[in-house]
């Protein structure tokens, strides 16, 4: 019976002259339906062999074709309904960007733009001077450039000013962030010699003191984005940090994270470090992300002294990890919106999402859960109730925001398969699943329609 199955399956040149493929070739280009032709078959043939499949159609076996041609072509980049109140979510993409800067990325990306052109005198340009005048503005720092990420700035920080040298770091601050980013082993690839001092949780002034010698090239300080430690601690501030290298004749260099540009505690949110104040405390050179909290693209960012920015510009790993003329656009048109402090807020998603209200997140949900309601049907029980949201990447770490969440359950179902289901709705719904129940926070989301599932199969 399999033999006789088996050996009925066409070849894949016989399927491709069957018309209603011969038609897809001709839409889709003969390599892409051959290929899916072959996957097609295997696929049968495998069936048959397992005896999933004990008959053979040639309309079943076309569909099977077709249908892999459409897996061949889908996008790979698929819009997610950000419902998980976690504004800055590193999975997918952190910060949104402005309708702004969302603008300005188009018209680089369709039209030459002065990238490395002065237009001025006709000459080449430098591309860290379309938002090294903002930066500078809005840091008070001397010097800026940009690179691809902020572990890639620390990279070529760490790199320009310390290769083959000690960096002098509390043990309090070798921090790990996200699965791929390990402090020690950047500093390690950067090619300095890692140089711990003190203890996990008590760091003191002798400590670094007397770790610094002539090999040592600087202090280096990072800001432990994602926990806190509590309890019997001690760290050394900056300023004390600046006073010691400046004794002892080394740099100090500070990865900020998140690093904010502005004082978050005006919108009654917890305080961020704000780089200014880290440049206005003395540190050499400062680095951040462009796609935490400063709200665009991702980008890592180099402020500090003049003379030191200058000579991590001319390593050659800079022009490795630089940042593309759409990074660069991006970034130069949500700086620009930091200039009104005013609108901030309103045109900046991650920062409208942060201080979104209360009342207005109920509002939508109250929304949301009508909408839901109907949908879904009587087997789901649906509630707004009191949440709390989380700002995500490393940044506010330790502080919710309370928000309202839709809190589903279901008559016999667990609250995984309503979560499974959302996020196979087209597009994709992200919620999570807390105590049992499947939670939708509209915190993160425009519209209150977005989270009724399309394509809901339960
Ligand atoms: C997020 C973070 C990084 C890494 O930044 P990327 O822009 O993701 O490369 C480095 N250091 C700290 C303290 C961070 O919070």
């Amino acid at each position: 019976m399999k033999k006789t199955l088996l050996r009925e399956l066409p070849s894949v040149d016989e399927l491709l002259r069957n018309e209603r493929l011969r038609e897809a070739s001709s839409l889709f280009s003969t390599p892409i339906v051959t290929e899916a032709a072959r996957s097609a078959l295997d696929l049968v043939r495998k069936e048959i062999i397992s005896g999933q499949r004990e008959d053979l159609s040639a309309e079943e076996i076309n569909s099977a074709v077709l249908s892999a041609v459409s897996e061949i072509l889908r996008p790979r980049v698929t819009r997610i309904i950000n419902a998980t109140g976690t504004i800055l979510h590193t999975n997918i993409g952190r910060a949104l960007l402005s309708r702004e800067a969302a603008d300005a990325v188009r018209l680089a990306s369709e039209n030459n733009v002065n990238l490395e052109f002065d237009i001025e005198s006709g000459e080449r340009g430098e591309r860290d001077s379309l938002v090294e005048d903002l930066l500078k503005r809005l840091t008070g720092a001397e010097a800026a450039c940009v690179v691809n990420n902020n572990a890639a700035a620390i990279l070529v920080t760490l790199n320009t000013l310390a290769e083959g040298k000690e960096v002098i770091i509390s043990r309090g601050e070798l921090i790990e962030i996200g699965a791929s980013f390990r402090l020690p082993e950047i500093i390690r690839k950067s090619g300095c010699i890692l140089k711990e001092v003190g203890t996990t949780n008590r760091t003191h002034r002798k400590d670094y003191k007397e770790a610094l010698t002539g090999g040592s090239a600087l202090i280096f300080k990072a800001h432990t984005s994602n926990y806190r430690i509590t309890g019997f601690t001690a760290e050394v501030g900056l300023r004390d940090l600046v006073d010691i290298a400046r004794e002892r004749g080394v740099l100090v260099v500070e990865d900020l994270g998140s690093g904010s540009l502005i004082d978050l505690s005006v919108y009654g949110l917890p305080a961020e470090p704000v780089v200014s104040e880290r440049i206005g405390a003395g540190a050499d050179i400062v680095t951040f992300s462009g796609d935490k909290l400063l709200g665009g693209p991702q980008s890592g960012l180099i402020a500090g002294k003049r003379e030191i920015v200058d000579r991590i510009r001319k390593n050659p790993l800079k022009r490795a990890l630089r940042a593309d003329k759409l990074t660069l656009s991006a970034l130069e048109a949500t700086l620009r919106l930091y200039l009104n402090k005013d609108s901030l807020n309103l045109k900046l998603p991650t920062l409208k999402f942060m201080t979104r209200s209360v009342e207005e997140i109920e509002a939508a949900a109250l929304k949301a859960a009508e909408i839901l309601k109907t949908g879904l049907g009587s087997s789901f029980s649906i509630n707004v109730e009191d949440g709390e949201s989380v700002v995500g990447a490393g940044s506010l770490p330790g502080h919710s925001l309370p928000t309202k969440v839709i809190a589903m359950t279901h008559r016999t179902e667990k609250p995984e398969k309503i979560f499974a289901a959302f996020l196979h709705a087209s597009p994709p719904i992200l919620g999570r699943v807390n105590r049992e129940r499947f939670l939708l926070d509209l915190r993160t989301v425009e519209c209150p329609e977005d989270v009724m599932p399309l394509n809901f199969r339960f």
